[in-house]
């Protein structure tokens, strides 16, 4: 077949494999320009239903996306052994990859990713999209200057037909995504975990998220900003009524400050590495690097989301939808709990 992918492309070496398929640098021999194709394994059995489901959702929401922190799907094929949709290549790979080499993300930095983020989510949003699987590994660079696309609508979700209440709820959950990942970029670990229990703060995982349990930690937190901090709070607020929309993340008085002072400017990860308190906090923060590529503890602590209609991470989980401020001690009200510690 002529027009069949081999025919046309040349594939090269993986670059990344999800659960649900395998990533390969490939060439159009026309062209000999680079591009990803996304290969989906084709195998009969009721099992792989889902798959298929998702891969058909996957298509369709790409198909109606351009935006220039989108990545962007060139060509697809049906066949014999698989599925395969050919994607623009992001040369640089994984935004987490790409911190663990360079060992830092300074405030500016992130600052610079999150403006493309907020940018991309608002252009889903106001198409009734939901991207749904916000992750450091989905979050992919083009070049070294920091240029962003989203990648993978497995989980993507056009929100058309629902009710207001439902598209809220379903647009929240990409805040809370990337207000996670806004925490993770300034200070090198994650907001909640398993590790942070203790006799003091006796909350497994879920329960931190379920009530919006977390702090900005000294010294790790000392260098950022007030600004980071109330946006993150109010990322990261439980109600999914106060939560702030992407529109007013973009508003937000650290997505639009023009000069970040030198005070705001935090040395990142560097700054974290060279604090004194060498406890759980800095174990944590390098398993967090190490999973980062491994694919385990970011993921679950961004799948995790304290209040939404189920999603897939409940079915996996066996874990019922939670229920907001339902805990016996105190919840964050509108603006968020967390407080910067001294
Ligand atoms: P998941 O398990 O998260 O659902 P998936 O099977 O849907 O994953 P993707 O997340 O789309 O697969 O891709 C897996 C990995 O492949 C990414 O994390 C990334 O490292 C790499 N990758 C995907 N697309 C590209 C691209 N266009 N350019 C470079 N690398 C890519």
């Amino acid at each position: 077949d002529a027009h069949g992918f081999r025919q046309q492309y040349t594939i090269q070496e993986q670059l990344g494999k999800g659960h649900f398929a395998t990533v390969y640098l490939c060439v159009e021999k026309s062209s000999g320009m680079r591009y990803a194709v996304k290969k989906f394994e084709k195998r009969s059995g009721p099992s792989e239903r889902s798959k298929v489901d998702g891969l058909q959702q996957e298509i369709a929401v790409l198909m109606g996306v351009s935006h220039p922190n989108m990545l962007c799907l060139k060509d697809t094929f049906d066949e014999k052994d698989g599925v395969y949709l050919v994607l623009e290549l992001a040369p640089e790979g994984e935004l987490f990859n790409w911190i663990v080499m360079k060992q830092k993300l300074t405030e500016v930095e992130t600052r610079k990713i999150f403006v493309q983020l907020f940018q991309g989510v608002k252009y889903l949003h106001e198409r009734n999209i939901v991207h749904r699987d916000i992750k450091p590994e989905n979050i992919l660079l083009t070049d070294k200057d920091l240029h962003i696309k989203l990648a993978d609508f497995g989980l993507a979700k056009i929100i058309g037909e629902e009710s207001f209440t439902t598209t809220l709820y379903t647009r929240a959950v990409d805040v809370w995504s990337l207000g996670v990942v806004l925490y993770i970029c300034l200070c090198g670990f994650p907001p909640f975990s398993d590790e942070l229990y203790s006799p003091e703060n006796p909350y497994t995982l879920s329960q931190q998220i379920k009530l919006g349990r977390f702090d900005y930690p000294s010294p790790y937190w000392d260098s950022v900003g007030d600004p980071a901090l109330d946006l993150i709070d109010r990322m990261l607020t439980v109600d999914v009524e106060q939560r702030i929309t992407i529109d007013e993340c973009l508003e937000h008085p650290w997505t639009t400050q023009r000069e970040l002072k030198p005070s705001d400017s935090t040395e990142g990860l560097t700054g974290a590495m060279n604090g004194l308190d060498f406890s759980k906090r800095k174990v944590q923060r390098e398993r967090t690097l190490l999973s980062s590529i491994n694919d385990v503890k970011v993921s679950r602590v961004i799948d995790v989301q304290p209040d939404m209609p189920p999603l897939k991470v409940f079915e996996k989980n066996a874990d019922k939808p939670p229920q907001p401020n339902q805990g016996v001690i105190d919840v964050p009200g509108a603006k968020g709990g967390a407080q910067k510690k001294e």
